[in-house]
């Protein structure tokens, strides 16, 4: 399937979670058998020749399509997550949401000083997440070769942002607007 028919599989849902957004939900999209896996196979495919040896993914969407993705790339799968999941000792980062602010976290031990990481989610909208995510793995000493998602929302300027902080970003698709 190319990236046009995997685009007319994602939903809209108007309004949610609150007036004026409009959610691209995903789950349409890796539901169906063969969506998905061309979903992984074309997300996976510009990583395939870069050495990648660690994929993050960020809760939770991160979490289906990175593992997916690490699995092909013959890597381990490391979990960005939201503050106080993280069993073991964590390193934390706070980012900015729209009215309030949140904090994901690492565990300490989970990247190598200098390994090569691919970032995984399904979409980047402001570049807030992505930033904090990237924030993280540089602090544990890895080096982000790219950052991978389904969905561009390029009008909320994340992508760009994701260039300005050095990581080249990919993504399958764009949904003009917000
Ligand atoms: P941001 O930090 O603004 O780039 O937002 C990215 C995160 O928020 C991703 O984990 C997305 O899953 C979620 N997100 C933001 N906007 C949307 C949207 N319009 N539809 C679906 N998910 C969204």
């Amino acid at each position: 399937m190319n990236n046009e028919q995997l685009k007319s599989l994602i939903r809209t849902i108007p309004d949610h979670p609150k007036p004026g957004i409009l959610f691209r939900d995903v789950t349409t999209l890796i539901s169906h058998g063969e969506g998905f896996r061309a979903t992984i196979n074309n997300m996976t495919e510009p990583f395939f020749e870069k050495g990648i040896e660690a994929v993050v993914g960020i809760e939770a969407r991160g979490f289906i399509l990175g593992g997916a993705m690490a699995d092909k790339l013959g890597v381990g799968f490391v979990p960005v997550r939201k503050k106080g999941k993280l069993p073991f000792d964590t390193i934390s980062q706070s980012y900015q949401l729209e009215y309030c602010t949140d904090e994901l976290e690492m565990h300490t031990d989970s990247i190598r000083e200098g390994e090569k990481v691919l970032i995984v989610d399904d979409l980047i909208a402001t570049g807030g997440t992505l930033e904090a995510a990237s924030k993280l793995v540089r602090n544990l000493g890895g080096n982000i070769i790219g950052a991978a998602f389904i969905v561009d929302l390029p009008d909320l300027g994340g992508s760009s942002k994701c260039e300005s902080l050095n990581i080249p970003c990919h993504s399958l698709m764009a949904f003009e607007g917000d």
